[in-house]
Parts: C-alpha cells; sequence; structure tokens
C-alpha cells in the first residue's frame, strides 16, 4: 500500500488496511451454507422427505483415528484429523438419527480404537451400512496445496470381491459432500470416487476390507492445506460436511436398494435348479444381472421379470458358493449377495 493511497484513505478504512495488513496475506476462511441450513422450512421439508426412506436403516460411523493416534496435524498444528473426523462423524449420527435411521459408532470420544476392531464391532452391530470418516494429507512428494474431496469403495469392477453397491453409495456421497464443501474431486478419477486398491494395490483399506458389511470411506478433505485447515477447526464447517455426507446418505436410500434372498432347489429335466428372489420397490432391470458359482461368472441363469425370481440351473448336483450381483433401473445395486447354496431336489 503506498503511502498516497493511505493519506487519502478515511480514518475507518487506514483501520481496516491495518487490520487486513495484520492478518497477512491469507484468503477470509470461506464457505456456503448450505441450501436447506438457510430456513427453517427447508431444512424440515428435506427431513420429512427423507425419513421416510431413511426410517428403520441402520449405519455404522467410523470417525479414523483418536486417543493415542492424534499425529495427524495441519501446518498450524490446530487440525488434528482425529478431531475432525469425530465432529463430523457426531454431526452426521445427528442428522441421521433425526431422520429416524439408527447408528452405532466406532467411537463418540477421543479414544483408541484399532482398525480390526472397527470393523468387527461393525460386523456384529446389525448395521446395513458402514461410513468411515477421515481427512486426507499427501502422501510422498508433499504438495501443501493439494486439496480435494475423495470417496473410496473396496477393490476394483474387474475384481470378484468388488461390490457395485459400495460404488455407488460413495457416488453419492462424493457428489454432494463436495457440493456442500466446494471442493473438487480430484484428477485421480472422473467423479471423486476411487478404489481403495489406488492406495494400497490388491489390499485396499483394511477398515474396508475386513468390513463384511457395504461399506465406503469418505476422506472429506485435506487438512495439511493451510487455508483448508482454517475452516476445518471451525465447528459450523464441520456440520457443513456432515450434512453433504448426510445429504448424499439420504439421496441414494431414496433409490431403494434391491435384495437378494434365496428360495428354494428343484430337480427338474435333469436339470438341479436353485431359485432366488430379488425383490425391490424399484423395477429391476435385467440386464445389470450378473451370476457367479464358486468365483467363476455363469451364463446359466433366467430372469423371471414378472415374478422378479432368478433360476440358476446345473446338471450336476453338489454345492456352490453363488454371488448375485443385480440393480434397479435407477442404478443402485443391491446389498452384497454370496451364500453356499446345495443344489439337491429339493
Ligand atoms: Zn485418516
Amino acid at each position: 500500500m503506498n503511502n498516497f493511497l493511505i493519506q487519502r484513505a478515511g480514518r475507518f478504512s487506514l483501520l481496516l488496511l491495518l487490520t487486513l495488513a495484520a492478518e497477512g496475506c491469507a484468503p477470509p476462511v470461506y464457505f456456503d451454507t448450505p441450501l436447506e441450513f438457510r430456513s427453517r422450512e427447508k431444512y424440515n421439508a428435506f427431513m420429512q422427505t427423507y425419513s421416510s426412506y431413511l426410517t428403520g436403516k441402520k449405519f455404522y460411523i467410523d470417525p479414523g483415528h483418536g486417543g493415542k493416534d492424534r499425529n495427524n496435524k495441519g501446518p498450524a498444528g490446530e487440525a488434528v484429523e482425529a478431531d475432525l473426523n469425530l465432529k463430523v462423524g457426531l454431526f452426521l449420527r445427528d442428522f441421521l438419527t433425526e431422520a429416524g435411521a439408527t447408528v452405532y459408532m466406532s467411537r463418540t470420544t477421543d479414544t483408541t480404537v484399532n482398525l480390526k476392531d472397527r470393523s468387527l464391532l461393525a460386523n456384529e452391530s446389525g448395521a446395513d451400512i458402514f461410513i468411515s470418516i477421515h481427512h486426507n494429507a499427501p502422501g510422498s512428494g508433499a504438495d501443501r496445496y493439494i486439496n480435494y474431496t475423495s470417496t473410496y469403495y473396496h477393490a476394483k469392477e474387474t475384481d470378484y470381491e468388488y461390490e457395485p453397491m459400495e460404488r455407488d453409495l460413495a457416488k453419492y456421497i462424493q457428489r454432494d459432500l463436495a457440493y456442500a464443501m466446494r471442493t473438487p474431486g480430484g484428477l485421480g478419477s472422473f467423479d471423486g470416487t476411487y478404489s481403495d486398491y489406488w492406495i494400497y494395490p490388491g489390499a485396499g483399506f483394511s477398515v474396508l476390507r475386513h468390513t463384511t458389511i457395504p461399506s465406503v470411506l469418505v476422506e472429506c478433505s485435506f487438512h495439511t492445506h493451510e487455508y483448508e485447515e482454517k475452516r476445518l477447526i471451525q465447528i459450523e464447517f464441520n456440520r457443513v460436511q456432515a450434512w453433504g455426507i448426510f445429504r448424499g446418505i439420504a439421496r441414494y436410500i431414496s433409490q431403494s436398494i434391491p435384495k437378494v434372498s434365496f428360495k428354494s432347489t428343484t430337480l427338474k429335466n435333469g436339470a438341479y435348479k436353485a431359485v432366488f428372489g430379488i425383490s425391490d420397490t424399484v423395477q429391476i432391470n435385467p440386464r445389470s444381472i450378473r451370476v457367479f458359482a464358486d468365483s467363476a461368472e455363469t451364463s446359466e441363469f433366467l430372469f423371471d421379470e414378472s415374478e422378479n425370481e432368478l433360476s440358476i440351473s446345473f446338471k450336476t448336483p453338489g454345492e456352490r458358493l453363488i454371488k448375485i450381483i443385480a440393480a434397479n433401473t435407477r442404478g443402485n445395486h443391491a446389498y452384497p449377495y454370496e451364500e453356499k447354496i446345495m443344489f439337491t431336489k429339493d
């Protein structure tokens, strides 16, 4: 600022300039208020619409790190990842509970929970869906200005263990969280969702690998970015983040999730046949159906659209591990289905 300008400035402006100078060159902390937070009516309307879908659903929220694991910090040391994850997780719990869902958590305070226990507790909880909440840091060759939102699912599309339902959920969470935070999705994928094999090839994240219920892991943004750190330590912003995740979950669930179940086995015309039901309030897309027997894909199946029944036939009897993938016409895939089925007369 040159002297001429300062002389021309009024007393108030001078004060303002001095204040700005004292705060350095950092831009102001910026975040937007979600539409639904701007009025009680809008908030209530959203809750009312989506509570009809969320009521009775069960979620397991896993705020990453905590207790002895508090090492991940922002450059100013103000944002501790463990605390950010917990704050976002608790707000998310509150939104989901308000909408009628049941929520379990791996931790509700700053305590140590080891990685395997997070998965085991989730598997035993009876929850339908597992969501792990984290904040990111760059790997080697650290770029302190890197910042994006990413959501991870387990394995890759071409792997047997890949469950497309997890990617469906990841897409919804990613879109609404990135929108709420005003962060991009990163350049490693087109939609901001990533396979965890991208980070750990062939293994993925422990919490996604060991959790048997459908699971995703959210890396909200980079706490290592010096401006991002400033907004992450604001509690109102953590509530905005949680709202983004909640909104994605709510919209995902509203598109319905098909369920596969075993019905019966028969011996007919020399073929051992097992019948499965694929139930949903939304129509099933017959072209989405894929069947695996003992990990190998098979085309030996028929889908009866009027009955929503899938039948799989083999010429010989015996036990087979059957995996079925199916989606409804809105693109949502069924809950993972993999069961040992004895192909017999009945
Ligand atoms: Zn983390």
